[in-house]
């Protein structure tokens, strides 16, 4: 029986952190089954007991849940060693594989002496000419073998749903190693097992794995399973040449989120780059799910600007209305009557959550700042309203400084700006001036206070 519902896979090998190419891959696939009610599988692909860690495992679920995704089913490629060397015996005994003996030495050399043929490096299928009698004489030197999946040499042909109608002669690919000759095994064939066992509908990934589409159509094919939906995507680079490395962390997610930058703004970024859809705000990953189909991608290798991400996140933060950031301000003590009204005079300020801190700090605490002015403070400190303050209250009070002292403009704003925050910018005083309320202002119009 098969399920109605579809099923998507991310499928990271846990040997570093995410970036954002990866974490593209994660959200197409994680919003595509959102949108369509379907699951979504996050699949470790640990068959590398070596370069895979379980820390990088648990790094990868945190930053695909502080980008808003959770799977609904996690896998791990480690777990199903039996399930791997079940189906081996299972091909071994279909004689669907062969056993090599080749070190990767000897395979290197193979391929340099092509290449220098000027013919294509593909495994020459030397193993498959192999006698019992040499075989055994092979394995009585010591030589464990390795196996190959024997490629039909047809055309493999899929209908992509990125790149349309696809075909791949798999003469032209080497019969893939799908257990080493130590008992791993490979990607692909660990890969499709999977895929085929966990009744994965879709398999969206990077354009890099085209020409293992034909490979793994054809171990569908062996495992008498239909295959899935291929869609295979471009791929992105960065605009500065910072090259995306899982290795080295440069445009992880984490180094994004460390910088306080809003994970919405990584994930639309991360989505719609290299699509025809505009990189703009959205409200939610709902909203950015809405948008998405894989014919959207385009074709060409796409370069983006990490600068977009904190422009993004900034655009994002200012449009947060109170009920959305509430929890935030209140995790940096923001809390009480005034956060609401603080957030609307310095939302626009501030280009990360963390600064609004700063100034809350500056508005709530007792303050003084020196200044070059103290006559005109003085004078301005006696023309200043009874409370209550409200959002007319700055401009009956400047109309007032003006009539008396007949400044205007910046020398009438200027030094009540500096003396009543320290600084020459920020929110609108309209909108600080309640937040301060009168006895803070006079405080901090008057002279210094004695320590
Ligand atoms: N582990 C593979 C990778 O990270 C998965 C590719 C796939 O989606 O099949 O490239």
């Amino acid at each position: 029986m098969t399920s109605t519902k579809p099923i998507f896979r991310f499928a990271p090998s846990p040997t570093g952190y995410i970036h954002i190419g990866n974490a593209r891959t994660a959200l197409w696939n994680a919003l595509l089954a959102r949108k369509s009610g379907g699951t979504f599988i996050l699949r470790f692909d640990d068959t590398d007991t070596e370069r895979s860690r379980p820390e990088y495992a648990e790094a990868i679920l945190e930053d695909l849940k502080w980008l808003g995704i959770v799977p609904d089913r996690i896998e791990r490629q480690s777990d199903r060693f039996g399930r791997y060397a079940e189906v081996l015996e299972d091909f071994k005994a279909r004689g669907l594989v062969y056993p090599a003996y080749e070190t990767a030495e000897e395979l290197d050399r193979k391929r340099k002496r092509q290449q220098a043929r000027g013919l294509p490096p593909v495994y020459d299928r030397a193993a498959l000419a192999l006698s019992a009698e040499d075989r055994a004489k092979l394995e009585a030197e010591g030589r464990k073998p390795h196996w190959r999946f024997k490629l039909s040499g047809a055309t493999a042909r899929w209908q992509d749903g990125v790149r349309a109608e696809c075909h791949i002669e798999t003469a032209s690919l080497s019969d893939p190693v799908v257990a080493k000759a130590d008992g791993q095994f490979l990607y692909t064939f660990a890969s499709v097992i999977d895929d085929a066992d966990m009744g994965v509908t879709d398999v969206l990934r990077g354009e890099d794995h085209v020409a293992n589409t034909a490979v793994q159509i054809e171990l569908f094919a062996a495992l008498k399973a239909a295959p899935p939906r291929f869609s295979h995507h471009n791929l992105i680079t960065s605009a500065t040449g910072e090259e995306m490395s899982k290795r080295t962390g440069a445009l992880s997610i984490r180094s994004f989120r460390a910088e306080g930058i809003d994970p919405l703004a990584v994930a639309i970024v991360a989505t719609l780059t290299g699509t025809s859809e505009s990189v703009h705000p959205l409200a939610s990953l709902d909203a950015l799910a809405a948008l998405l189909d894989p014919h959207k991608f385009s074709r060409a290798l796409t370069k983006f600007d990490p600068a977009e991400i904190n422009e993004l996140s900034k655009r994002l933060l200012h449009a947060k209305p109170f009920v959305e950031i509430a929890p935030k301000l209140a995790a940096l003590g923001i809390t009480g009557d005034k956060a609401e009204p603080f957030w609307a005079a310095i939302h626009g300020n501030i280009d990360r959550i963390d600064e609004a801190k700063h100034w809350w700090r500056l508005i709530t605490r007792p303050q003084h700042f020196e200044s070059a002015e103290p006559e005109f403070l003085e004078h301005a400190a006696d023309l200043l309203p009874q409370e209550p303050f409200d959002l007319t209250t700055w401009s009956s009070w400047i109309a007032a400084i003006q009539a008396q002292t007949g400044r205007k403009g910046k020398a009438l704003f200027m030094p009540l700006r500096l003396a009543l925050t320290g600084r020459e910018s920020g929110p609108e005083l309209k909108a600080v001036l309640p937040l301060l309320g009168r006895q803070a202002c006079l405080a901090r119009l008057g002279p210094a206070p004695h320590s």
